[in-house]
């Protein structure tokens, strides 16, 4: 039975679904809220707080394919990715999921009944492992082994035990884990690549490729403490696992994942632009396949939001694009063409995944501008880094210095893989620590933030475990109030009485902390907001309630866990113990400003939408006191006029006095009503949405956990700081508000008085004044020029008696002082209609820069002499170098003393060249 890829995917998700699972959609390729990833990397990933037991969802069933990507870290299969027929960079992942529901009977039956009823996979060439513990600690998985031998048409031959390596799935060191059992699918003897080794058994898990993996199912069981102890979880989870593409193939019975109707077409596209015959096709595979690999994740990418740059995510996007147009140049296509590729993707996944569809332009115009800008260095790339290898060649070392490798991304745009691959096909290496230092410095130098974060792991074990305390110590006490519960509401009074949970000093909880102690702490109800949707964290003081026996400042508000909400800070005097009853105060201040610039960020996005049209689309942004930096996507500058607009209606929309309604309610209800969810953004089932809106219609509607003012007018006013230019297809507005937008015309105002006084008139009258001012400039500066070239040319007159004969050419050298460019070139002319036979070289000073033109007659030419050639071997004197057309050219230097020796030169040059 034929099935489309489509169908494929379909067909997995209605199986699961007519059994009871809800069907969720995919996950970003950007995680939402954990900052240890880079990209999902698999199906799990957005449950992965529904395993640890510290996010709950209204279903216990589950069914999704996921979009995943692997280029980094310890999954990576990037140096693979067109070697061979099965790896990619993205892919997808089917899972079914059982959250505290079914379990292995289930879960291995309907696996079962999937492939082989369903898709009519033959039974005889399945095969199953199950878990037996080689380290002795734990059970063997009967049940799973009992399940398997009950399944109609299972070969019990084919069933095989596996230990912790294969069959054992762990998250971590400590917490959720348990066996899993894996199913495998035989190829048969034709697929074994390894048949002429002596003695080699084609083997579950084993070395050759006739028995591969397709689908993992993992029985969550246990909660591990320790390196050996285990406890048993009181609620099971399962947890499936099946690469796509590879089933697909399977089902299609075609000869791995690039020959199915899922990559196929991509390698058919390039093909017909590359204009090139099956046979080269076939010879030129494994550019054909990255092509298609990197194609495809690049267009998921951009469609997450994710475009091409210099750092973390979008460094990878630049990257696996860039990779793909050098594997291009193999194929002699050397002008944009990815955007027709990432057009089939479009079209052959745009059911599955609409994201694709909507963001069609996007997705094609960023593939083609970053395609253009590496063009234009590709080529220098290349020659450079030949140089390179020539060079270690020559000295005989095999590794690349990481700072030259840098240098060549920094100069150049070729990223560390690139440089990889093509000095790999030398039979050389790149020193890739040294390229690391290098970015890290070239950051650290060019940009004031961090982009991931590594939160230290002791720190969240820490705050982890006094979180379980408390919550343990709260369950004991009697409840008499509200305050028997921990939460964290930023979004009401700014100062509140509470209680102090605990105190942390060095990673280490204590009792009493002492002044000038760095501490984190945690109280009851944390009223801070935490860095988190752009805006920064709050900053304040907790003092004793009453206050006066200690205090301390709190510099920042995180969240290393799960709802361990801790405030960082400094005791500034006295004693802080746990239990103390305290009053926290958030600066209020510094709050309101922030409020007062996010409901802004709000209101620019809407004029941006407004002005420019709504394929402007917020890519991400900083909400500070001080100013607030927007980021969306956009392909151009925008013009001055658009801005002046993009203001106006901002301050408009302020000064119509609009009200903020904030609230809380379930995702799908929010997206029905129309609010703006933000591209990678994770979102809970409950969400706070922020709408500005009255009788007179809705000015803004999105989903935003941020703090916001209650009327548009409290933001005062609204004014663009600057426009500017991220990366290809992303801008970047930053602007102010409230007091900050008073200070800055305060400041402009106050320029505009002292250049008025200045020019002695008043600021109204200060524009017309410099116009003035400047065209009596600019005349003044004409009338010098012309009495500059009198002297000039009065001066070359003087010369031309200075004409010599050498070796029967006219030859003048002269220098003429006050000249520039212009006249220099004009007297070389003069020289050449007054002497048919001659050659002349002329020197002045410019700027405190030695510059010299030299014209040669065309009879000359002839005989050898070029002035291009003569104009840099003199050049050189004055440390320059210089060239041109071989009858006039010319040269600059660095030291103008020089000059009369340069001129000196000429006479031997001639002598010398003059055939
Ligand atoms: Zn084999
Ligand atoms: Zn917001």
């Amino acid at each position: 039975m034929y099935l489309s890829g489509n169908q494929v995917r379909q067909s997995f998700i209605n199986f699961f679904a007519e059994r009871g699972h809800t069907v969720v959609p995919s996950a970003s390729l950007v995680p939402g809220g954990d900052s240890t990833l880079l990209f999902t990397n698999a199906g799990m990933v957005q449950f992965k707080d529904v395993f640890l037991g510290t996010e709950t969802r209204p279903y216990t069933r589950a069914v999704n394919s996921q979009k995943c990507l692997r280029v980094s870290g310890k999954h990576n299969d990037l140096d693979t990715v067109g070697r061979d027929n099965t790896h990619h960079t993205f892919f997808e992942m089917l899972g079914n999921w059982s959250f505290g529901d079914y379990y292995k009977k289930e879960a291995i039956g309907w696996s079962w009944e999937l492939l082989t009823k369903v898709w009519g996979l033959e039974p005889g060439r399945l095969y199953a492992t199950y878990f037996v513990d080689d380290q002795g600690d734990l059970p063997a998985d009967e049940e799973s082994r009992q399940v398997w031998l009950l399944q109609p048409g299972f070969v019990p031959e084919n069933l095989v035990q596996g230990g912790r390596k294969d069959n054992f799935w762990e998250m971590a060191e400590t917490g959720p884990c348990g066996p899993c059992s894996e199913i495998h699918y035989d190829f048969g003897p034709e697929a074994c690549n390894l048949k002429d080794v002596p003695g080699h058994v084609c083997e579950v898990n084993g070395d050759c490729g006739r028995i591969v993996e397709i689908w993992n199912d993992v029985f969550i069981q246990y909660n591990r403490t320790s390196p050996t102890e285990f406890q048993p979880l009181p609620k099971r989870h399962v947890d499936t696992g099946m690469g796509f593409e590879r089933i697909v193939s399977i089902i299609q019975g075609v000869n791995g994942n690039y020959e199915t109707d899922l990559l196929k077409p991509l390698l058919d596209e390039t093909q017909r632009l590359a204009g090139q015959t099956t046979e080269e096709r076939q010879a030129n595979i494994t550019a054909y396949r990255v092509i298609a690999d990197h194609v495809r994740a690049a267009t998921f990418l951009i469609s997450d939001g994710v475009i091409p740059g210099n750092v973390g995510r979008n460094y990878v996007c630049r990257m696996i694009i860039r990779r793909a147009a050098r594997f291009a140049r193999n194929i002699n296509l050397s002008e944009p063409f990815m955007a027709k590729v990432a057009a089939r993707v479009i079209e052959n996944y745009q059911l599955a995944y609409p994201e694709l569809s909507a963001n069609r332009e996007l997705i094609e115009d960023t593939l083609t501008a970053e395609e253009q800008r590496f063009a234009e260095t590709l080529d220098s790339g290349f020659v450079q880094l030949q140089e390179y290898i020539e060079e270690l060649k020559t000295y005989g070392q095999t590794s690349l210095d990481g700072r030259r490798a840098f240098d060549l991304y920094a100069t150049l745009g070729f990223p560390l893989e690139i440089t990889r691959d093509i000095l790999e096909e030398s039979g050389l290496q790149v020193e890739e620590a040294g390229f690391f230092e290098a970015m890290e410095e070239h950051r650290l130098a060019s940009s004031r933030g961090h982009y991931f974060d590594d939160i230290h792991q002791d720190t969240i074990e820490v705050f982890k475990q006094e979180r379980e305390r408390i919550n343990k110590d709260l369950k004991g006490q009697v409840v008499n109030s509200s305050q028997a519960e921990s939460s964290y509401v930023p979004y009401g009074a700014l100062s509140k009485e509470t209680i102090l949970d605990s105190i942390v000093v060095d990673n280490q909880p204590v009792e009493q902390a002492y002044p000038n102690a760095s501490v984190a702490i945690m109280v009851r109800e944390s009223i801070f907001y935490v860095e988190g949707g752009g805006q920064i964290t709050d900053t304040g003081v907790v003092s004793s309630n009453p206050k006066g026996s200690w205090e301390i400042r709190i510099d920042q508000a995180s969240k290393p866990a799960s709802d361990a909400y801790v405030l960082n800070g400094k005791v500034i005097f006295g004693h802080p113990r746990r239990g103390d009853a305290i009053i926290i105060e958030v600066d209020a201040e510094r709050r309101l400003a922030t409020m007062r610039n996010h409901t802004g960020t709000h209101l620019l996005h809407t004029a941006l939408r407004q002005v420019l049209g709504d394929k402007v689309h917020q890519s991400g942004s900083v909400v500070d006191p001080e100013r607030m930096r927007f980021d969306f996507n956009y392909p151009h500058a925008i013009s001055k006029t658009d801005l002046l607009k993009i203001e106006d209606v901002v301050n408009q929309l302020i000064a119509d006095e609009y009200q903020v309604h904030k609230t809380i309610k379930t995702l799908e209800q929010a997206k029905a009503e129309g609010a703006t969810a933000l591209f990678g953004e994770k979102y809970g089932s409950q969400v706070r949405t922020i709408e500005i809106a009255d009788q007179r219609g809705r000015v803004s509607y999105e989903l935003c956990g941020g703090t916001h003012v209650d009327n548009t007018a409290q933001i005062g006013s609204f004014y663009i700081l600057s426009e500017s230019s991220v990366a290809a297809g992303l801008r970047r507005i930053e602007a102010v508000t409230g007091l900050g937008a008073y200070h800055y015309a305060r400041e402009r105002i106050n320029q505009l008085n002292q250049i008025a006084s200045f020019l002695q008139t008043s600021p109204t009258e200060a524009l017309s004044k410099t116009e003035a001012l400047e065209a009596e400039l600019k005349q003044n500066r004409r009338e010098l020029e012309r009495a500059h070239a009198e002297v000039a040319n009065l001066s070359f007159k003087q010369k031309l008696d200075e004409v010599r004969e050498v070796s029967g050419v006219s030859l003048l050298s002269a220098l003429i002082p006050n000249a520039d460019v212009d006249s220099l070139r004009s007297l070389a002319d003069q020289f050449r209609q007054k002497y048919t036979s001659g050659v002349v070289v002329l020197g002045t000073v410019v700027n405190e820069k030695p510059l010299m033109i030299a014209a040669v007659t065309p009879d000359l030419i002839k005989r050898g002499l070029k002035a291009g050639d003569l104009i840099k071997k003199v050049a050189q004197v004055v440390g320059g170098g210089g060239g041109g057309r071989p009858d006039m050219a010319q040269a600059g230097g660095k030291d103008p003393s020089k000059l009369p020796e340069a001129l000196k030169q000429v006479d031997a040059y001639v002598i010398e060249n003059l055939n």
